[in-house]
């Protein structure tokens, strides 16, 4: 209702102390300059034709969009006071290529106070981040001031009468919350560089170009940088904030690849954002050939790309990635703070630092919520290491245990295979001391034996007698019977020599139809009876010998006995014997000889 009353009155008046700032919007006109040729005198005819258009209706709260035309706005100031009043008028948006305000003297001749973005920032007419024109107003007088505004992307003219004073001491907590959000910036920038030195983890780095792209960004917007940054720059206006946009966008890519390993998790997904990542890298060289063409598509694909990003995280948090629930936190913070300034921006919530300043508040959220989910990242790599360790030393514990059980098993396998071989040693140390055909004592025994026995005897100084027996015609009983029965009667006769042999002698084979008893602590006399005994025992046998003179098998002995000693030996002792049984042979057979003892 109020609103035609506004734009009747078609001046707004001066602020008084302490009554804060209005916007001059309502009354402001508007005329578009297609050629952005226009000079001010024809600008004022065409405002005598009655050219300019209400600014209410031509965009609330003079927002014109994208467009390449210059706008030339009227404002007409009303001073009803009897005093000369000073007055400025701010544009509160840094990012405007060119601003110029021409103001009437006292004799009506306009001048011009030309600036902007591209501009450089010593070209001002007053020091202060947003573009701000000072205005004396002489007493009770209605002035109309023209600005000429033009734009290499959105064009927005928000503007604000002030008093001087108020418009100081308003500014004073503005700086301040700039100050305080670059403060934050710097020291996650230093700290997270420290960390990349510390750590070598490069996460850090793009960390660190991330957020120093976003506060490039932000100085660009808030128009910080053109005051501190680069105030003699020409044309960084527009171009530092599309650039800043864009690097901050393209160091989120390596960023978020190595927090959700997006090349493994999301493939696709991941091709997309390198792709995207490339356009955002290579962008500002468009930006600086042609943003006043580029900059509406710029802009969409920034909005595309956080979009991207945002359902990245969204995808990634359904996936239940850890990573992505912290990014997912950082995007709605940003969005939200984004959100709020531009509902604020078209008067859906009410101007205060958490509206104004949402770009900053949500992007410091944004550092904080990144820089919380790297040092989780942090502390998930430690835990996975840790769960690594723990699992090598149970798989060495379990390689352990498994050795031993093998060593074990070893041990116990080489000592069953041991006693196993200490058998077989035993059993072929047994046969190889046993006839085979009579299963007495053989040769290589006998051997041992006579030898020990010998040694054994010549220390106690005891005697030593040997029996040589032989089977008589043995070689007709074979002709005669044959082999088979020839080794049965072989088995026979030895049965009946052991049988009369003591526990202490030793009965054994000598070769083919030859025995031998070896009886130790026997004299002559006692041996000479033991053959005579084994003799007897044959005969008695009663083997059949049709061949034989005595029609029986029987066996002629040889004895030899002695006191072993170093003038004799075995050998001896066996040749004695061997004799005496050749002598039983040549005395007609079945019969038993002595031999003379030798040293007797
Ligand atoms: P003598 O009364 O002079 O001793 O006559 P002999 O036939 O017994 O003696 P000789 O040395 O001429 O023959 C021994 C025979 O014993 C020859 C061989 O065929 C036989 N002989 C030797 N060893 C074995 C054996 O293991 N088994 C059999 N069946 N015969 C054997
Ligand atoms: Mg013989
Ligand atoms: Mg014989």
């Amino acid at each position: 209702m109020l609103l035609p009353l506004w734009v009747s009155a078609a001046a707004v008046d001066v602020r008084a102390p302490g009554s804060g700032s209005v916007d001059p919007g309502p009354v402001v006109a508007v005329l578009e300059d297609v050629s952005g040729a226009f000079t001010l005198a024809e600008v004022l005819a065409a405002d005598r034709a009655g050219g300019f258009e209400k600014g209410a209706e031509v965009a609330k709260g003079l927002s014109l969009g994208y467009s390449r035309s210059a706008f030339w706005l009227r404002l007409a100031i009303r001073n009803p006071e009897l005093r000369p009043i000073e007055q400025l008028l701010e544009v509160s948006n840094a990012r405007i290529s060119s601003v110029s305000l021409y103001v009437p003297d006292a004799s009506g001749n306009y001048k011009a106070m030309v600036t902007g973005g591209d501009a450089p920032f010593a070209n001002r007419p007053y020091p202060h981040r947003h573009f701000v024109f000072p205005l004396t107003l002489s007493p009770q007088s209605e002035q109309v001031v023209y600005m000429r505004v033009q734009n290499s992307s959105s064009l927005i003219v928000p503007l604000r009468l002030w008093e001087p004073h108020d418009f100081d001491i308003a500014s004073r907590p503005e700086y301040m919350v700039q100050g305080w959000y670059f403060g934050m910036a710097s020291a996650m920038v230093l700290f997270n560089l420290l960390l990349w030195l510390a750590i070598r983890d490069r996460i850090y780095i793009y960390y660190v170009i991330f957020v120093l792209a976003m506060a490039v960004t932000v100085a660009s917007k808030t128009g910080l940088g053109a005051q501190y940054l680069w105030p003699a720059s020409l044309v960084w206006g527009n171009f530092s904030f599309f650039t800043a946009i864009s690097f901050t966008l393209a160091a989120f890519y390596p960023f978020t690849r190595r927090m959700l390993d997006t090349p493994r998790t999301m493939p696709r997904v991941d091709s997309v954002m390198q792709l995207m990542t490339w356009v955002h890298v290579l962008a500002p060289v468009a930006y600086w050939f042609a943003l006043p063409v580029v900059a509406p598509y710029g802009t969409a694909f920034f909005g595309f790309t956080i979009l991207f990003y945002g359902g990245v995280a969204v995808w990634g948090s359904i996936r239940r990635m850890r990573a992505a629930y912290f990014q997912l936190g950082a995007f709605s913070l940003l969005l939200a703070g984004t959100l709020m300034a531009v509902l604020r921006a078209y008067g859906w919530m009410p101007t205060n630092i958490f509206t104004v300043d949402g770009l900053q508040l949500g992007s410091v959220f944004e550092m904080l919520v990144l820089a919380l989910a790297l040092a989780d990242r942090f502390n998930e790599m430690r835990r996975e290491k840790m769960s690594a360790q723990s699992e090598l030393v149970a798989i060495q514990d379990q390689l352990v245990d498994t050795l031993q059980a093998s060593e074990k098993e070893l041990a116990y396998r080489v000592e069953k295979r041991t006693r196993q071989l200490q058998a077989a040693n035993a059993r072929l140390e047994a046969l190889s001391m046993v006839d085979g055909l009579t299963g007495i004592a053989n040769r290589r025994h006998f051997d041992q034996v006579l030898h020990k026995e010998w040694a054994r005897l010549e220390r106690v100084s005891q005697p030593l007698a040997l029996v040589m027996l032989d089977v008589d015609w043995f070689k007709r009983y074979n002709d005669h019977f044959g082999h088979q029965a020839g080794d049965e009667c072989l088995r026979e006769v030895a049965l009946a020599i052991s049988g009369v042999s003591r526990a202490s002698d030793l009965v054994a084979r000598y070769g083919g139809e030859e025995f031998v008893i070896i009886a130790p602590g026997n004299d002559g006399p006692q041996a000479l009876q033991m053959a005579q005994r084994a003799c007897d025992a044959v005969r008695e046998l009663a083997m059949l010998h049709p061949l034989s003179e005595e029609g029986f098998v029987t066996l002629s002995c040889g004895v030899a006995y002695t006191v072993p000693g170093p003038e004799s030996s075995p050998e001896n002792l066996l040749g004695n014997a061997d004799n005496a049984l050749y002598e039983a042979k040549a005395q007609g057979r079945n019969r038993v000889v002595l031999a003379q003892p030798s040293g007797w």
